[in-house]
């Protein structure tokens, strides 16, 4: 394929803008190359600046679950813009997408909508945090809860009772609040709670972590998890920006019949415009200004058009009673075929997969943490995207990220996908 169109975007991209792209891993350093620029996309497709055409397994990183381009958000948005863009004043769809939303999601009373999934991570520990009156919180090596600054601490010697910034520009203030605790371990989690008794304010997980590929919650763990935060008085968040209204119309608290203290959206609710949001029962939520003390605002929180693109998201996600199933079976199906190809060419591999989320680990070490996704073979990675890259196939540029399944896939598109691999599979 040509891409040379896409490289020189990329060349003048660098020259105003750090690395050449507005969030790191599209610069495809974990791969390689130069990153594709996209021109447009439709349903399944991303069509590039040199005319090539990609099945589409990011999906914007999850948000087009219906495909890209999809007609009724499209419709919605191209109507409110008409009436103006923003407003700084209340509107009604605000109530309405939050009645939906609350009405879809189980044990939430409130909801408040902020501009991304960083912001609603932030704003819940905070809120969290207010509403319990301690300070520290644990998160788990692995998840990614966005780019504010408790959340860029990485697992290290010591981390886990102090942190360690990961990042320059975190101080060891801020990372001091954080515990990190190893995913799927309880016992982990047992040993940071006794060591800091009625100093935790809440526990953040993603219920199921999809960025170290996609890391299932074995049997019992998130349960466990909801006990022993009930039992040291310790606010339980989901963080659903990935899971919520992806891997069921509850998402992931629906999924696992657990129930969340404070639950963080993003990506599938505002139906690829920027939105983020986070609920709560009423008792949590009115801790938050202007009805408590606990402060959260933005200038164009609620934004008209990002309220339209995702209240028409929502309701034919509300509406379509098979959507998650039939998302479910595109993957397992896509699942059955990949594990095929790669058994059938001797490639050492481990695939996990839950509803509309999958990644395949170039190790055969069952994938549970982020010590043993760590351990798939970078190398062999690397010339899988490519390998797919060549044949119209986009998958992330990272080995830990999970592929996001659309429902505007055929089956003809996931046959093609898994021809692919099976043709890639033989030079890998
Ligand atoms: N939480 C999770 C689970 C995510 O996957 C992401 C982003 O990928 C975020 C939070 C941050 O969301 P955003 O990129 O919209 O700030």
């Amino acid at each position: 394929m040509n891409y040379s169109r896409s490289s020189a975007l990329f060349k003048q991209a660098e020259q105003v803008i750090p690395g050449g792209v507005n969030s790191p891993v599209r610069a495809f350093k974990g791969v390689g190359g130069t990153p594709i620029f996209v021109k447009e996309a439709k349903g399944a497709y991303l069509y590039d600046e040199d005319g090539n055409r990609l099945i589409d397994y990011i999906n914007s990183w999850g948000p087009m679950i219906l495909g890209h381009a999809y007609q009724p958000v499209v419709d919605a948005v191209v109507e409110k813009a008409k009436k103006g863009t923003s407003f700084g004043m209340p509107t009604e769809i605000e109530t309405q997408i939050a009645e939906l939303a609350v009405s879809m999601v189980p044990n939430i009373d409130k909801i408040r909508f902020v501009n991304s999934g960083t912001e609603a991570c932030m704003s819940a520990v905070r809120l969290a945090r207010g509403f319990t009156k301690k300070d520290k919180i644990i998160k788990f090596a692995g998840c990614y809860h966005g780019h504010s600054d408790s959340f860029l601490i990485q697992a290290g010697s010591g981390a886990s009772t102090f942190g360690t910034p990961n990042s320059p520009g975190v101080t060891q203030g801020t990372a001091k609040d954080t515990l990190l605790a190893r995913y799927n371990d309880i016992d982990n989690v047992k040993q940071l709670m006794e060591a800091n008794k009625n100093e935790i304010a809440c526990v953040i997980i993603e219920p199921v972590a999809g960025n170290m590929g996609c890391v299932p919650p074995k049997e019992g763990f998130l349960q466990t998890l909801r006990t022993l935060c009930d039992a040291h008085n310790i606010l339980l968040i989901f963080d659903e920006v990935m899971t919520g209204f992806r891997l069921a119309k509850g998402g992931a608290q629906a999924l696992y019949n657990v129930n969340a203290d404070i639950v963080c959206f993003g990506k599938v609710i505002g139906g690829g415009l920027p939105v983020g949001a986070f609920a709560a029962r009423n008792e949590i939520m009115n801790h938050l200004a202007p009805l408590g003390p606990v402060y959260q605002a933005g200038t164009l929180s609620g934004n008209p058009l990002a309220m339209a693109a995702g209240l028409a998201m929502l309701t034919n996600l509300n509406n379509d009673a098979e959507v998650f199933n039939r998302l479910a079976e595109k993957t397992e199906y896509l699942h059955n075929g990949i594990a095929k190809v790669l058994e059938m060419n001797n490639i050492v591999h481990t695939i996990n997969r839950v509803g509309s989320m999958i990644s395949v680990h170039f190790d055969k070490t069952p994938v549970v943490d982020f010590d043993t996704a760590a351990k798939g073979n970078n190398e062999t990675f690397k010339k899988f995207f490519h390998g797919l890259l060549n044949e119209g196939i986009y998958i992330a540029p990272s080995a830990f990220e999970t592929w996001f399944i659309t429902d505007a896939l055929t089956y003809k598109d996931l046959d093609d996908t898994i021809n692919a691999i099976n043709k890639v599979a033989k030079i890998l």
